[in-house]
């Protein structure tokens, strides 16, 4: 299978104080990060509050600009690109976002907030844009008399259903969905989990999935990054990292979700302290202020993610004594 978007060594660094006196400080948002995702598939990224995937997403569709590293869409590294020469990028790569009220334009109708992408990326005229709003809004669940109504006339679900619309109406290779149902009941959450599951078969569209919540990205993902203080820690298939989590960040992160199989077993490990600020992240390792198995080595040196079998890559210095 070909890779819809590779990413190598991804950075990010924000300048977060520094008027004219002040000292310059640098919050390392994206630390390093690398994976690839295939066509047809969905990877996703998770993590506590404040771990980069977030951040991650938008640099990929370059909403902000990387520090450092590659990303490279059809083969073409585009972190460096100029704005000017992204429409290979904005026509290969979406978004849906967590609050899908707050990115719809409140004075569109729906009908115009679907076709807006199509104003923007396609020389259709306006009935031949019409027509895919129309079969759009009956794929996602909507029907065509809900067109001329605008975004608040909607419940949460509704909206996220026209998000999905949206980014779908260009026919996107990835569609980067950023916390798509932590905003909505758990009941919608497994309508709109399905309806992006059965899009993807329809559609061969591959999904970067960003979500802290375990449960939804058991459900729906192929792969899994796990990250923790702007790096990836662990990343493999799902089945791997959730039948068998070798990272002690992943094994901390999986203690609280119960096991559906009751033949397998999971160390429990229980999170302490708070994660730290990322303005002065830990030396070395940056969970060695959490680990229970932090050693000497841990302060100082850096892990690499190293492949520990075939289904799955680990940082930890630990990596020879857990495969
Ligand atoms: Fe824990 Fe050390 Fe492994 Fe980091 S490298 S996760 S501190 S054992
Ligand atoms: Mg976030």
């Amino acid at each position: 299978m070909t890779n819809i978007i590779s990413v190598q060594s991804l950075k990010k660094q924000f300048q977060v104080a520094g008027g004219l006196f002040e000292k310059k400080e640098f919050v390392n948002a994206v630390l390093d990060v690398s994976f690839d995702i295939k066509e047809g598939e969905t990877f996703s990224l998770v993590g506590e509050s404040g771990c980069g995937k977030s951040t991650t997403g938008r640099l990929i569709t370059r909403l902000i600009d990387p520090t450092e590293g590659k990303i490279f869409v059809n083969g073409n590294d585009i972190a460096k690109a100029k704005y000017s020469e992204l429409t290979q990028l904005r026509e290969t790569v979406q978004m849906i976002f967590q609050d899908p009220y707050a990115s719809l334009n409140p004075r569109m109708k729906v009908k115009d907030l679907i076709a807006e992408p199509l104003v923007i990326h396609t020389k259709l005229n306006k009935q031949e844009r019409e027509k895919l709003v129309y079969e759009m809004l009956e794929i996602v669940g909507l029907n065509v008399e809900q067109a001329n109504r605008y975004a608040h006339e909607f419940s949460g679900g509704q909206r996220q259903r026209i998000g999905i619309a949206r980014a779908l109406i260009t026919k996107p290779k990835l569609i980067i969905a950023d916390e798509p149902v932590s905003a909505l009941d758990v009941s919608i959450q497994s309508q709109i989990l399905n309806l992006l599951k059965r899009l993807q078969q329809e559609y061969n569209v591959s999904f970067l999935f960003i979500s802290h919540d375990l449960s939804v990205v058991e459900h729906i993902s192929h792969r899994v990054g796990v990250m923790y203080l702007g790096t990836i820690v662990e990343q493999g298939d799902k089945e791997a990292i959730f039948n068998n989590p070798l990272h002690p960040y992943t094994k901390a992160l999986l203690s609280s979700v119960p096991i559906a199989d009751p033949t397998l077993r999971r160390e429990k490990i229980i999170l302490t302290g708070d994660i730290p600020n990322p303005k002065n992240p830990p030396s070395g390792c940056t969970f060695h202020t959490r680990c229970p198995y932090a050693m000497d080595i841990c302060k100082s040196k850096i892990p690499d993610i190293q492949q520990v079998n075939s289904q799955q890559a680990v940082a930890c210095h630990l990596v020879n004594s857990i495969q």
